[in-house]
């Protein structure tokens, strides 16, 4: 551990401390993973005290494997102090840095080391960027700020942020949240591929007949319409999370497990796919009413002010991978809210066998679930018991939950934090992964929102979606 890190949470008063950043750190904290010498400094504008923001992050904190947890909360706590402070404006910034030079002074700390976590909207991401950069940096030590998603909402926006950011601290301290990649389960596609040969030199045109990622919400934009309709389904979990969990799942093996080869390796495949329009799109829609009329429209939600809105909640879209393992394979994206399941999951669908003894047998397919349960399975065909020689597809089935019981899993955000604490960037995206993802769904984006847009199709709220999709 790195011993007197300290880290500020700006816009520690808001929703993501309060349901993400406090459990994860009470989360590191419980099972050993975050050192009790680190000082937390919370920031913003509100006045509140830290009591009350333990208060409002108690319900969303897991239980720890060693229990005492009242007790593991209050000393927890009390490494949390909270300054209130403007973020556009100097005075604060200068009372925090007073706190953190009189907290590393006690402590006699030679070479700081400062974790910022903007947790703040990103319309004041290069604000507060740039005051950390004129009052708190650590010139003779560590600095690292941590920056929440959205990065940008088009290639252009997120253009902008970056050539804002770039003068004002090198790449290596730059983490870009997209919290898939912290979790545990995404992390695994690597391994599953790489530290499985057998099943990464199956994975190719000759065997594979499509790839599908596949993301399911049982809700819709309940409470968050403001949020959504002017965010839409594409940006908010396509060109970000599903585009991640495509490209660890079809890249070619990086050269090296540091970070960089790893980056390099997702770069170099987003660079064989073309942007995406019209053509790529199978289909799209907004929820309607559900059936049983119980579940509201996506328009009759009073979040959504704009009763016109053609914003999409659903989007399947196909597209290739041209490069000479996957030339010819098609690529399945979908994904919407309102549905009737929670799933998100990539399958790998191998083709029929095309010869032989059992020709035309029901195809193996290789399935990642990332939620809600962890599992990774593969159909296999088998003899059925018994005397008759029939075929029977089982499931060779590795459900996380069960194959470790015992062991303490981190969630998404305790993963990225103690990441950030390591200084590891493997998981955290690079400028150049953010340009070339924005670059392949502007296009897209432009189409979707612009005067030609496609009239989404109205699905019942619940149901499998639009009709024509490609199961
Ligand atoms: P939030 O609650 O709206 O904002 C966080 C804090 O920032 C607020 O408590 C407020 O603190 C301050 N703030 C809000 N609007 C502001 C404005 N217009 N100007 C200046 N300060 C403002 O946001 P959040 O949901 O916590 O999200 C924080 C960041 O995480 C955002 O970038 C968001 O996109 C990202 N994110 C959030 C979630 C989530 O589940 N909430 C998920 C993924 C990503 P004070 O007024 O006290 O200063």
């Amino acid at each position: 551990f790195e011993k007197d890190t300290v880290l500020v949470i700006f816009g520690a008063s808001g929703d993501l401390a309060k349901k993400e950043t406090f459990p994860a750190l009470f989360g590191l904290y419980s099972e050993g993973c975050l050192d009790p010498s680190t000082k937390i400094i919370c920031y913003a504008r509100s006045n509140v005290t830290v009591e009350q923001l333990k208060k409002s992050c108690l319900p969303y904190c897991r239980k720890s494997t060693t229990g005492n947890d009242e007790v593991k909360m209050k000393k927890f706590f009390n490494m949390v102090s909270y300054i209130q402070g403007q973020y556009d404006t100097d005075d604060g910034y200068i009372r925090l840095n007073d706190a953190i030079e009189d907290f590393e002074h006690e402590r006699g700390v030679q070479e700081p080391h400062r974790v910022f976590y903007l947790a703040v909207p990103p319309s004041i991401f290069l604000t507060v960027a740039s005051q950390v950069k004129k009052n708190v940096y650590a010139y003779n030590g560590i600095t690292r700020v941590i920056v929440e998603k959205p990065f940008g909402d088009d290639l252009e926006s997120s253009r902008e942020l970056q050539k804002g950011f770039k003068p004002l601290f090198r790449a290596e301290e730059i983490y870009k949240i997209d919290h898939f990649l912290g979790k545990d389960d995404v992390r695994r596609l690597l391994t599953a591929r790489f530290a499985n040969p057998f099943l990464n030199q199956s994975w190719n045109k000759e065997n594979i007949e499509s790839v599908q990622v596949w993301f399911k919400e049982p809700f819709g934009a309940e409470g968050r319409g403001g949020f959504f309709d002017s965010t839409g389904i594409i940006r908010d979990v396509m060109q970000n999370h599903l585009l991640q969990i495509l490209t660890l799942a079809t890249m070619e093996e990086p050269v090296s497990n540091d970070a960089d080869a790893i980056r390099d390796a997702k770069v170099e495949l987003l660079k064989c796919m073309e942007p995406l329009g019209p053509k790529n799109v199978v289909a799209v829609g907004q929820y309607g009413k559900s059936v049983d009329g119980k579940k509201p429209s996506y328009l009759d939600d009073d979040t959504v002010l704009n009763k016109e809105s053609k914003c999409l909640t659903f989007t399947e879209l196909t597209f290739a991978i041209h490069n000479d393992r996957w030339e010819g394979v098609p690529i399945i994206m979908r994904a919407g809210k309102g549905l009737d399941e929670d799933r998100v999951e990539i399958r790998i669908q191998y083709k029929k066998n095309t010869s032989g003894m059992f020709e035309g047998c029901t195809p193996n397919q290789f399935v990642i679930h990332f939620h809600p349960e962890p599992t990774i399975f593969m159909t296999f065909n088998t003899k059925a018991p018994g005397f008759a020689d029939k075929l029977h597809q089982i499931k060779l089935d590795m459900t996380y939950d069960q194959q470790y019981k015992k062991e303490w899993v981190p969630e998404a955000y305790e993963c990225l934090i103690y990441d950030a604490f390591q200084g590891k960037y493997a998981n955290y995206v690079r400028d150049d992964e953010l340009d070339v993802s924005w670059s392949l769904f502007t296009p897209l984006l432009k189409y979707v929102e612009g005067p030609n847009a496609p009239q989404p199709e109205i699905y019942p709220y619940g149901s499998t979606g639009p009709k024509g999709i490609l199961e």
